[in-house]
């Protein structure tokens, strides 16, 4: 059975299920399999004709295993994909000779984010099904992550979540998104304040959970949650064996925010997939791009963009990558994520570890304009529209790209019909919405306007969720 260890060394070891239900480690470290499982060629290479729930089983079976049935999972992933609106689930579109874009965007909610959050929904029930226990997930969002986690877990009978969003401060479709999604167990908060307000309020409330009735407790679903990176490694081998990996190595480029799906990227490699380069995509919350060429870690205020999605100030998930780099030594990231998270003075890695994630990685940061030139560009050369944040990834991959003859493929994370300033800005007419959603403006919207107290959050959310 897998394993799970702390980032920082001071957690106890947990479970896939337990782990599931967990947040932060309590040292403050995340979770990292204890162990990653790895394939040869040879058995890759035997999944070449699998469709896309059969391959997801394969790559993620032996990180639940031990807690979730071998067919109860299959049962799981056939539903969550079979729910998608393209039958490939994760279709390629070629840009170019060997440039080509990964459509992650065939969900329920049109963005990457679905391929993770369907799959916790549903084993999040499964387990707590089996505990008999109830859980309440809360979040904040600026877009994606609410939409998407609501649209994960309705269906869900042992899990009410709370989305709190900043009050008029999210698109019409975004906010849509949450709001007319039916069921006895979804809440969507407005908040009467700034996205930041929301999320300090989520953060407090996983510190103390008193506020809950009986046994409930808090589960994150954001993506310091484990079981969100796995579901997003099957994309990178899905990709690979459809145009001719693990023969020939790949190349990604990846419009990153909290370095969640990236680091998927690297689980792939990890476990045996020949990536010979990824590709850090930002936009101008450049932290990481400033890490990776300058070696200088410094935190800058967050600015809000044309890609909110990738809008930033640190991100979470790097660390833990800098675990590997530091040869999983949990006092040495203690020492250096407080160092970090101090925000005060510039933090230098060890040249020797930094040099190692270069070998694999490089990064770009994109400006707007520059995002809105590659969207028209792209549009000319080929009558393909891609959403801002598809944009940052592919303009990077045209800058660093290190090998012509590897195929490079860029992360599609959204429909650009979710993007509107973007879209519009670039001199483009809106694309319709696909046809699951060509109602969504039509139909019925529910949530509650609340001000920014946690006192009044805190009694809303136990009133809900009494009995
Ligand atoms: C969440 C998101 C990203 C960033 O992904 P991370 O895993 O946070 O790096 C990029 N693009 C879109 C459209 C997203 O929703």
């Amino acid at each position: 059975m897998m394993k799970y260890i702390s980032t920082r060394g001071e957690a106890p070891e947990l479970t896939f299920e337990e782990v599931l239900l967990t947040g932060l480690a309590v040292d403050g470290g995340l979770y990292v399999p204890k162990e990653v499982p790895t394939f040869s060629k040879e058995e890759i290479e035997s999944w070449r004709d699998l469709p896309y729930a059969e391959l997801a089983h394969k790559v993620i079976y032996p990180f639940v295993e031990g807690c979730v049935d071998s067919d109860a999972l299959a049962k799981i992933l056939s539903e969550v994909y079979g729910g998608f609106a393209h039958k490939a689930v994760a279709p390629l579109q070629q840009l170019d000779h060997n440039e080509y874009v990964l459509e992650l965007f065939h969900g329920p909610t049109l963005a990457f984010k679905d391929f993770a959050l369907q799959t916790l929904g549903r084993l999040l029930d499964y387990v707590l099904e089996r505990r008999h226990e109830k859980v309440v997930i809360m979040g904040a969002t600026s877009g994606d992550t609410g939409s998407a986690a609501i649209e994960g877990t309705k269906a869900c009978k042992n899990v009410d979540i709370f989305i709190l969003h900043p009050h008029g401060k999210v698109s019409e479709v975004q906010r849509r998104q949450m709001t007319t999604v039916t069921g006895d167990n979804i809440y969507n908060i407005a908040i009467e304040g700034n996205f930041d307000e929301a999320q300090d309020m989520v953060k407090a409330s996983f510190g103390d959970q008193s506020f809950l009735k009986g046994e409930r407790k808090l589960v994150a679903v954001n993506s310091i949650n484990w079981a969100r990176i796995m579901s997003q490694i099957v994309y990178y081998f899905y990709s690979a064996l459809n145009l001719g990996g693990p023969v020939r190595p790949m190349a990604y480029s990846v419009p990153t925010g909290n370095f969640g799906d990236i680091f998927a990227g690297y689980m792939a490699k990890k476990m045996g997939l020949p990536i010979e380069q990824l590709i850090i995509a930002t936009n101008k919350n450049d932290v990481l791009h400033r890490l990776m060429s300058k070696n200088k870690y410094e935190v800058h205020p967050l600015m809000h963009t044309i890609t909110p999605s990738m809008d930033i100030a640190v991100s979470s998930n790097f660390e833990r990558l800098l675990f590997d780099l530091y040869d999983r030594d949990g006092a040495a990231l203690s020492e250096l994520m407080g160092r970090m998270n101090a925000k005060t003075d510039v933090v230098e890695l060890d040249e020797e570890k930094l040099a190692k994630a270069r070998e694999l990685f490089d990064s770009y940061a994109v400006d707007e304009d520059a995002t809105i030139k590659i969207m028209q560009d792209v549009f000319e050369e080929t009558g393909y529209l891609l959403d801002p944040h598809t944009a940052i990834g592919v303009k990077a991959a045209r800058e660093v790209r290190r090998n012509n003859k590897i195929p490079m493929i860029t992360l599609g994370t959204a429909h650009p019909v979710k993007f509107e300033e973007a879209v519009l800005r670039a001199g483009f007419d809106m694309p319709k919405l696909p046809h699951h959603l060509t109602d969504l403006m039509e139909r019925e919207e529910r949530m509650d306007v609340l001000p920014a107290d946690l006192a009044e959050i805190h009694k809303f959310i136990a009133d809900k969720t009494f009995g």
